[in-house]
């Protein structure tokens, strides 16, 4: 089979949970208008004829750089009052993958993620070691103040106060996580990749460590299907969510939809967790379940015209296979 003229497929996220239907106006704009940049900036990398890879990254840094995201400029504060950012890529067509956690100077750690996989023999590495690797590799790094912003700053010292006062957070739970990024693409080979970033969760202590960089559980592609997830991360960890699609894909042949319906809307809320996904598998089938309020969103394919969406009512890609998307109800 010839892939010569496949057409190009690229889907994002920038994170799924609690979104409120009174989003203030100029953020919902300034969200969907974000969105759309990422989908037009990996897609023409993919019409350009580069590989899967560099669509998925060249979306990724464009949401990164935008502070509406938990992930690189937008990243939320740890308890100590830092950012520790996570990310990872995976090509699907050789299996290869490269992951980074807890990184506090790295201004695009999707980037350094790319480099681990092309540049080192290794698939993850973690803190002052990476960083190490980012300047002998020229990926580049900032202050850790470039991080800061006032919202991420206001939303820990709420997190403080209340666990000081012994309070529930007032914040939902996906309010302090929201917001991670992610994509998956195929490009015009028919090759598969994912790739997920991320600031972690509001408040973290211990160096904890999500799903977003552990390739098979927040990242994962294979020759069949490529997935990128976002939510509670430790439930993606303990489903490994990515894998767990991707093998009912490849080995069960279940298709797609049903394949990322299973795992985000019934095992993962099952256990008490919430979250979504993207997933992308070879023949170009989209599946984007999400379990929460919403989930930022969008995709691009054969018209060449960004689509993106927030909430649960919005039209989702097209898809061949038979509307199932395995919701309770
Ligand atoms: N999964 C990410 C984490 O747990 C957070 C998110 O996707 O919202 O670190």
């Amino acid at each position: 089979m010839s892939h010569a003229t496949t057409a190009p497929v690229l889907v994002i996220h920038g994170g799924s949970g609690v979104i409120r239907r009174d989003l203030d106006p100029t953020r919902e704009k300034a969200v969907r208008a974000a969105l759309a940049k990422a989908l037009q900036r990996g897609y023409a990398e993919l019409k350009a004829g580069k590989p899967a890879l560099d669509g998925v990254t060249a979306a990724i840094t464009v949401l990164e750089d935008d502070p509406n995201f938990n992930a690189g400029k937008g990243a939320v504060f740890t308890h100590d009052g830092r950012n520790e950012l996570d990310a990872a890529v995976m090509d699907g067509s050789t299996l290869r993958a490269g992951a980074v956690a807890g990184v506090h100077r790295v201004r695009n750690p999707i980037l350094l993620a790319r480099a681990v996989l092309g540049k080192s023999q290794h698939v993850m590495l973690v803190g002052d070691g990476a960083e190490a690797f980012a300047r002998e590799v020229g990926v580049p790094l900032v202050d850790p103040s470039y991080f800061f912003t006032e919202a991420r700053w206001r939303q820990l010292q709420r997190a403080l106060k209340e666990d000081r006062e012994g309070k529930p957070h007032s914040d939902p739970d996906t309010a302090r996580h929201f917001g991670t990024v992610g994509a998956v693409a195929r490009d015009a080979q028919g090759h598969l990749a994912a790739g997920t970033s991320t600031g972690g969760m509001t408040d973290k202590r211990w160096g904890r460590i999500g799903d977003s960089p552990i390739i098979g559980a927040g990242t994962y592609a294979n020759a069949d299907c490529a997935v990128s997830g976002t939510g509670w991360g430790e439930f993606y960890m303990r489903t490994v969510a990515a894998h767990a699609i991707c093998m009912r894909v490849s080995l069960m042949r279940v298709p797609l939809e049903r394949a990322a319906a299973e795992v985000i809307n019934q095992e993962i809320p099952a256990m008490g967790g919430n979250g979504g996904a993207i997933a992308l598998d070879a023949k170009g089938n989209i599946a984007t379940p999400f379990n929460t309020d919403g989930m930022y969103r969008g995709w691009i394919g054969a018209d060449g015209v960004p689509h993106v969406a927030i909430y649960d009512d919005e039209p989702d890609a097209p898809s061949d296979e038979p509307a199932d998307d395995g919701r309770a109800e």
